[in-house]
């Protein structure tokens, strides 16, 4: 079967069809933005339709949408309606190996916070919403095989079929393992780097009480730090939360030496004693849950020409460290609109400064996702890192403008990732100064007052 654009007059270029690679949380984003634009849009998605599965089918699998995500979504006009089914989360709860715990506010208001949102739950809406608008087609069970720059055309596999179209443009928003990007950057002078972490993840769920309380604090992320592994936490509505595993793929104590129901229980009661008697399906859950790999990649080009263009992972996949892999797609989403916008009829300049202006900020995105790394499951067990924290929190508090903390601007403000990096380090040198400068008063002070 194949479909063709050619019954499409050249003189209404705007009907041209655009082709979406990926019905994911960003090309399902913006198809709908691009429809009620009056876009026509194909989008191809190698699954099948996540709404057809039933509600229990998957694991509820949560993430933390953030101010970059909500701006995308208000966008759209459906931030109120995901903010309807969200849990919102003031801070983080850390929980020490002998079983205290404390609290650490996301912000210094209620505007500050994070929203803990299900994956699926928002990707259907998402698929729903766009589905209303006539000019748009979803095509499940179309997985992009190639794409002919020259001839400016995609090839598909649907359910042992070839599949060909020409569209008048193509967006890749087809993840990690993108297929367009290999395909649009085959034989340019484009750059690559894809980075392993040494650790993989497993998702697990922890049930609400028989009363159908949380077990835990529901309003909040909660964190499980140890220097050799790690949980974190999403509450979901319904009382339960959406637990994450990260430990290391080798090693002692690592995902390759748990063989045995016995070998998983010995680990989580050694590192996380607190954590099994909430944990009563722990062995069932474990056998149905995979264990998945995390990347960090960084590219260039992000476009070829006036044809095609990358947004979200495909071009950026980063750790989910900082909670900002979903968040980031989005305002890639975002600019990528406000620029087209402006140039409708000049797509190849619309994609180079998109490029231009964003890619600096999404590698300094992976830095700064592989920085929190470290301080989820090392740096947040020290008292010198709450009591600087608490430092940030009060400076923000007496100067709201000229004092950010790093999380206040990645999370809460769309300030560009690099720039809010670079403020951070001068307001890092700031503190050093000052805490160097009083090291030394006391010093003088001390030796004067011997002398
Ligand atoms: C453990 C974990 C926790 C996370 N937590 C957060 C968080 O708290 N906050 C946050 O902002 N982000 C988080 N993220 C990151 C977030 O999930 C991703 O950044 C986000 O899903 C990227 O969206 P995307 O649309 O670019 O890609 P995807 O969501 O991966 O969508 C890509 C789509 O393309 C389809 N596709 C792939 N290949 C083809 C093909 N050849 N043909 C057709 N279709 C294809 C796929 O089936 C998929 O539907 C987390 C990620 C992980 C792994």
């Amino acid at each position: 079967m194949t479909y063709s654009t050619n019954n499409i007059s050249t003189e209404h270029i705007e009907k041209k069809r655009i082709a979406i690679i990926g019905a994911g949380l960003a090309g399902s984003l913006l198809a709908l933005k691009l429809s009620q634009q009056g876009y026509a849009v194909d989008v191809y998605e190698r699954r099948s339709d996540p709404r057809a599965l039933s509600a229990h089918a998957g694991r509820s699998i949560n993430l933390g949408l953030s101010k970059r995500g909500m701006q995308a979504l208000a966008s759209v006009g459906l931030l109120e309606e995901v903010l309807k089914t969200a849990v919102v989360m003031r801070g983080r709860v850390i929980h020490f190996p002998d079983g205290s715990t404390k609290y650490q506010a996301y912000g210094k208001n209620d505007n500050e916070v994070l929203h803990s949102i299900d994956r699926n739950e928002l990707n259907n809406l998402l698929l729903d919403h766009s589905e209303q608008y006539k000019d748009l087609k979803l095509h499940f069970n179309h997985k992009l095989v190639s794409a002919e720059k020259t001839k400016r055309l995609l090839e598909f596999s649907n359910e042992g079929r070839v599949v060909t179209v020409t569209p008048a443009w193509v967006i890749g928003a087809d993840g990690a393992f993108s297929t367009m990007r290999k395909e649009m950057q085959y034989g340019e002078r484009a750059d690559y780097q894809q980075e392993y972490l040494e650790w993989g993840y497993k998702e697990l769920t922890l049930e609400a009480g028989s009363d159908g309380q949380s077990v835990i604090e529901l309003s909040a992320l909660h964190v499980w730090p140890r220097n050799h592994c790690l949980f974190v936490s999403h509450p979901n509505l319904d009382g339960s939360h959406t637990l994450t595993l990260f430990l290391p793929f080798k090693g002692a104590d690592s995902f390759q030496c748990l063989h045995t129901p016995a070998d998983v229980r010995v680990l989580i009661d050694k590192y996380f004693p607190d954590l099994t008697p909430l944990l009563p399906s722990l062995l069932e859950q474990w056998d149905r849950h995979p264990v998945g790999a995390l990347i960090t990649t960084r590219t260039n080009q992000w476009s070829f020409e006036d044809w095609a263009v990358l947004v979200g992972d495909a071009c950026h996949a980063v750790y989910p460290f900082f909670g900002q892999g979903m968040n980031s797609a989005f305002e890639d989403c975002y600019m990528l609109i406000a620029l087209l916008a402006e140039r409708p009829t000049d797509l190849a300049t619309v994609f180079k400064t998109y490029e231009e202006k964003r890619r600096l900020h999404t590698d300094a995105l992976a830095e700064l996702s592989k920085q929190n790394f470290t301080e989820l499951r090392q740096k947040v067990q020290s008292p010198w890192f709450h009591a600087r924290k608490k430092l940030d929190v009060l400076l923000n508090k007496l100067f709201p403008s000229a004092w950010l903390p790093l999380y206040t601007m990645i999370a809460h403000t769309t300030i560009p990732y690099a720039e809010a990096r670079e403020r951070a380090r001068r307001q890092d040198n700031v503190i050093n100064f000052g805490s160097a400068a009083i090291f030394c008063l006391i010093g003088i002070s001390v030796v004067m007052l011997l002398s």
